[in-house]
């Protein structure tokens, strides 16, 4: 396998593993939570039934160690049939509840009554008997038949003072009665907002509030305690209860933990509700459910703040996103001080998996959203500090780059003066001064060109070559500026008469070579012989005298194979037999 196979595969197994080791965490804080949610449901189910009472402890104490799996596999169908026995029980409970108000109003109504109260009795009795095995009702049941007790009884002795029978001061007014409790009970109360768990009533030595109505019925109709002579006071001497005793520390403490939760608004009427009631007249009976309720609140509460911090938690990863993607921005940036910005990205990094550490171990919520807003803030400004760095460092490159720019173009304008000027120096260096014909190094190129393509196309190529007849007179009789200024003249009356695709030198001296392309022999001979003619005829005087001025010349054509060396000494020969025959004249090769 190749090395960088062998980095890839490296790199899939650390990042599978990553992944593993996320989702462990996410079960690990679901299994988490599930744990808590259990432990606080069981706390608020407690107090209905003794036996499902001790199973919910279990489960807590279950729940509460980590290798729980087989105990509370163990313990869930025991508490199932202990749920079931529970709600038999609860039945039977409701059931004997309905018995006992019926034969409690049996025998109110053998007492003679006026016709109303009979007939309120009765209809109780009718309500009782519907409302059976609804032990909510049972309160609301039995505070209205405290009252027809009540009026019943100050129907038979109406100079008796109102005093309260022991339902309705169980269950009446705890203002009236309130200052009836003993005066050290409260002080053994704890006073700051009691959980749930505490508030509960199992710690009081009072009976729970649905075992108790049918306890106290029995009690009430049965004969255990003597009744006294008189019937208002037919009810047994009974302890004072304790409730009454802890009523309103009971209430202050539950009104203020109502008062310290943070409900969203959808709970808050709920709320209201509830504090009525816990205001109005809270009673044993009334008890339970309130707790229950408020336990509902409460669960809300923990609810609607998890929803609150798994919105946070998701905006949090957005920008966390955001700022990883500008990360990467930097990094891709691949331009000057990339190292810098590369340990720059480190560092962010490091510290955006700081932040992310802390969201992990994060218990607080208020806490954490400080810190970590705090922190955000921190690394984006460093982030825009950095940006503004890059692109300070990008304006500055891009200056230069401009200068750069600006100094190549510089470069190239110079670059072509320099070439124009070349080119003058190249045509100088091509070009006869005084003539300003083409010069033997401009004949050498040109002529080099013209074989290339006479060798290539075939055709008729000539050369010749002219000198001037006796020259060296005209320097020795007139001097020799006057020799310059007729080489010129004869220069300019050559050029003129030539052909734009004829080539005309200045060979050296007195020397001229022409190239004739596409010209047959004859047609050259023509050609030449006109050039004499007009030297021929140029009117140079001298000192007042007509001097006529010849010139001789060789002839040569290109034939099959041959250089421009051969031909060039074939035409010179010519011109060489041109001379020897008398001057002024052409001979052809
Ligand atoms: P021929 O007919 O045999 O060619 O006689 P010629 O006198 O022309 O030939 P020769 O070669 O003996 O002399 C050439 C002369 O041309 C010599 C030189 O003084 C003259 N000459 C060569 N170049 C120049 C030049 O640039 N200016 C002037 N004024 N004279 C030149
Ligand atoms: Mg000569
Ligand atoms: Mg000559």
């Amino acid at each position: 396998m190749e090395r960088a196979d062998v980095e890839r595969w490296k790199n899939k197994y650390l990042e599978s593993l990553e992944n593993l080791e996320r989702l462990e965490s996410r079960w690990e804080n679901r299994l988490d939570l599930v744990r808590r949610g259990l432990v606080r449901s069981s706390l608020a189910a407690e107090g209905n039934d003794a036996a499902v009472d001790a199973c919910l402890v279990e489960l807590r104490d279950i729940l509460r160690r980590d290798d729980s799996d087989a105990d509370l596999a163990r313990l869930i169908p025991r508490l199932e049939r202990t749920v079931l026995d529970s709600e038999q029980r609860r039945e039977l409970r409701a059931r004997q509840v309905t018995e006992a108000f019926a034969e409690l109003c049996r025998l109110l109504q053998t007492l003679e009554l006026p016709r109303d109260q009979r007939k309120a009795l009765k209809g109780f009795a009718k309500r009782a008997q519907a409302a059976a095995g609804q032990p909510s009702e049972l309160p609301a049941l039995l505070g209205e038949f405290s009252r027809l007790q009540q009026q019943a009884l100050s129907q038979l002795h109406p100079e008796q003072p109102a005093r309260p029978g022991f339902l309705q001061r169980l269950l009446g007014g705890r203002g009236e009665h309130a200052e009836e409790a003993p005066a050290t009970l409260p002080a053994q109360m704890p006073d700051t907002a009691a959980p749930l768990a505490q508030a509960e009533p199992a710690e009081t030595s009072e009976p729970p509030a649905l075992a108790s109505p049918p306890a106290a019925a029995v009690e009430i109709s049965g004969d255990a305690e003597p009744a006294p002579a008189d019937p208002a006071y037919a009810l047994p001497p009974v302890p004072e209860p304790g409730y009454s005793a802890i009523a309103p520390h009971l209430e202050a403490t539950l009104l203020r933990l109502l008062d310290d939760l943070a409900l969203p608004d959808s709970h808050k009427p709920q709320a209201e509700h509830l504090r009525q009631r816990i205001q109005g007249s809270l009673n044993w009976y009334e008890l339970v459910p309130v707790l229950d309720d408020l336990s509902v609140l409460v669960l809300a509460l923990n609810h609607s703040g998890q929803s609150e911090f798994q919105l946070y938690l998701r905006r949090l990863n957005e920008r966390l996103a955001a700022f990883q993607t500008g990360l990467q921005h930097v990094h891709d940036q691949r331009q000057d001080g990339q190292t810098q910005e590369r340990a720059f990205g480190e560092a962010l990094r490091g510290q955006v998996n700081e932040l992310q550490n802390e969201v992990q171990e994060a218990t607080d919520l208020d806490s954490l959203k400080l810190s970590l807003d705090s922190r955000l803030e921190g690394l984006l400004t460093s982030l825009a500090e950095q940006q503004s760095q890059r692109e300070t460092r990008e304006q500055e490159a891009s200056e230069r780059f401009n200068a750069l720019t600006e100094r190549v173009a510089g470069m190239e304008r110079e670059a072509q003066q320099y070439r124009g000027h070349l080119e003058e120096q190249r045509q100088k260096a091509l070009c006869d001064p005084l003539t300003g014909l083409p010069n033997r190094a401009a004949w050498s190129e040109r002529l080099e060109l013209e074989v290339a393509r006479w060798q290539r196309h075939g055709g008729d190529l000539l050369l010749a070559v002219l000198d001037v007849d006796l020259f060296k007179r005209i320097n020795d009789g007139y001097g020799h500026l006057a020799g310059d200024k007729v080489l010129k003249i004869i220069a300019s009356e050559l050029q003129r008469r030539l052909r734009k695709t004829d080539f005309i030198a200045r060979f050296g001296g007195e020397e001229f070579v022409v190239l004739l392309s596409a010209t047959p022999v004859a047609g050259g001979v023509t050609l030449i012989e006109q050039l004499r003619a007009a030297v021929a005829a140029c009117p140079f005087h001298f000192k007042g005298e007509r001097v006529v001025i010849t010139l001789s010349a060789g002839l040569a054509a290109f034939a099959p194979g041959e250089d421009a060396d051969t031909v060039f000494e074939r035409a010179d020969q010519a011109l060489y037999r041109a001379k020897r025959a008398g001057r002024d004249r052409l001979d052809v090769a």
